[in-house]
């Protein structure tokens, strides 16, 4: 297949790599001339271009830019494509990037694969990034079966754990799991750096180990990711952020009436639910 890939990021990078291997032509489309360059010297695509113009004989286009730039990409690119060309996206967030681009497109299919890194940009790409990861694809009613099918197995073709769901339970599921961790830890670091005992402080700074480092190492991360989880799932993010306020609350009030057979039950059902979401 031709595909097309806009953005040469973390993750359009990463694509390119995995599916010039399985000999499929890439065409690169990015914002900047160098990340162009850079991506040929990297082997990420065959050839590449900061015009969209590039992809007029693609078969299937993937817009791995920034989520406030997937639905414009997709006004351009509709007009570019060939008829019956499927375009997908990478986007963290689906219910806000769906709709419109379904709309704007027949072909279009929502997908997010849930791989990542911490590093940003054409260097930070990788083979194999996608190997053993949940792919999820979050088809709606007027979505194409066909395009569907065929994108399920170009997404397993990479190693990918392939599923389906509807884009707002997609955005709630990834508020819990993923952007409400971000506002947990973000808060518990602003809250241990408030103690206004500077000698206090200074300790716990000093005597912060392998679990300060486990809660702390999402809110510590790049601004960016967390105002982008904010600002486009506002809405599951507020809810789950609600949900939690209410759990520490409670936490609050068995300490304060020295409920500990509370306490030790609500401990030991975390304890209980853990496995259920990681190993
Ligand atoms: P990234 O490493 O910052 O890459 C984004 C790329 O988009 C940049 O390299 C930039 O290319 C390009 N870009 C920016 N503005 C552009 C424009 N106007 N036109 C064309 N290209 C433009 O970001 P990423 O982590 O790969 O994330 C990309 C998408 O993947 C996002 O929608 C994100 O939600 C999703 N996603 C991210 C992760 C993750 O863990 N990072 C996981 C799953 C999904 P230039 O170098 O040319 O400026």
């Amino acid at each position: 297949m031709e595909i097309g890939i806009i953005g040469l990021g973390l993750i359009g990078g990463s694509l390119g790599l995995d599916l010039r291997s399985q000999s499929h032509k890439v065409i690169g489309v990015s914002r900047r001339a160098q990340t162009i360059e850079r991506a040929l010297e990297r082997g990420v695509i065959d050839a590449g271009s900061t015009e969209f113009g590039a992809l007029s004989s693609a078969d299937l286009v993937v817009v791995c830019t920034p989520i406030s730039l997937i639905v414009p990409t997709v006004k351009c690119l509709r007009d570019v494509v060939p008829p019956g060309a499927i375009i997908t996206d990478v986007g963290s967030v689906k219910g806000r990037v769906v709709e419109p681009c379904t709309t704007l497109y027949p072909h279009f299919v929502g997908g997010h694969p849930m791989a990542g890194t911490a590093e940003q940009g054409i260097e930070a790409a990788q083979r194999d990034l996608f190997q053993g990861a949940v792919y999820a694809f979050t088809p709606v009613e007027e979505t194409n079966p066909k395009d569907v099918e065929i994108l399920t197995g170009l997404a397993r073709s990479l190693g990918s754990d392939v599923m389906t769901c509807a884009p707002d339970i997609h955005d709630q599921a990834v508020a819990w799991i993923s952007h409400l961790p971000v506002f947990v830890s973000a808060g518990l670091i602003e809250a241990c750096g408030l103690d206004v005992d500077p000698i206090v402080l200074q300790l716990a700074q000093r005597l912060a180990s392998s679990g300060f480092r486990d809660t702390s190492r999402v809110g510590g991360g790049n601004p960016e990711l967390g105002m982008m989880m904010a600002q486009h799932n506002r809405t599951a993010l507020l809810q789950s952020l609600r949900s939690y306020q209410q759990q520490i609350a409670q936490f609050i009030a068995a300490i304060e009436a020295k409920d500990w057979v509370q306490l030790q039950t609500r401990l030991a059902q975390a304890q209980k639910l853990r496995p259920d979401f990681v190993d």
